[in-house]
């Protein structure tokens, strides 16, 4: 699993990159829709900051 920290403070959980960007692409525009992020721009910061989880429990 991997995570991604919104600015807001919401975490963003999902099994790898590609679906960190699809739930920060929904997170984005259910809670921020002023956010005007490109793809490109969403996919960077994913990799970027997204970090590995440790396994619940
Ligand atoms: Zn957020």
């Amino acid at each position: 699993m991997k995570a991604i920290d919104c600015p807001c403070g919401h975490r963003l959980e999902g099994a790898d990159d590609e679906e960190l960007f699809r739930l920060a692409r929904e997170h984005i525009e259910r809670d921020h829709p002023e956010m005007q992020r490109t793809d490109g721009q969403l996919r960077e910061r994913v990799a970027a900051d997204a970090y590995d989880l440790e396994p619940a429990q």
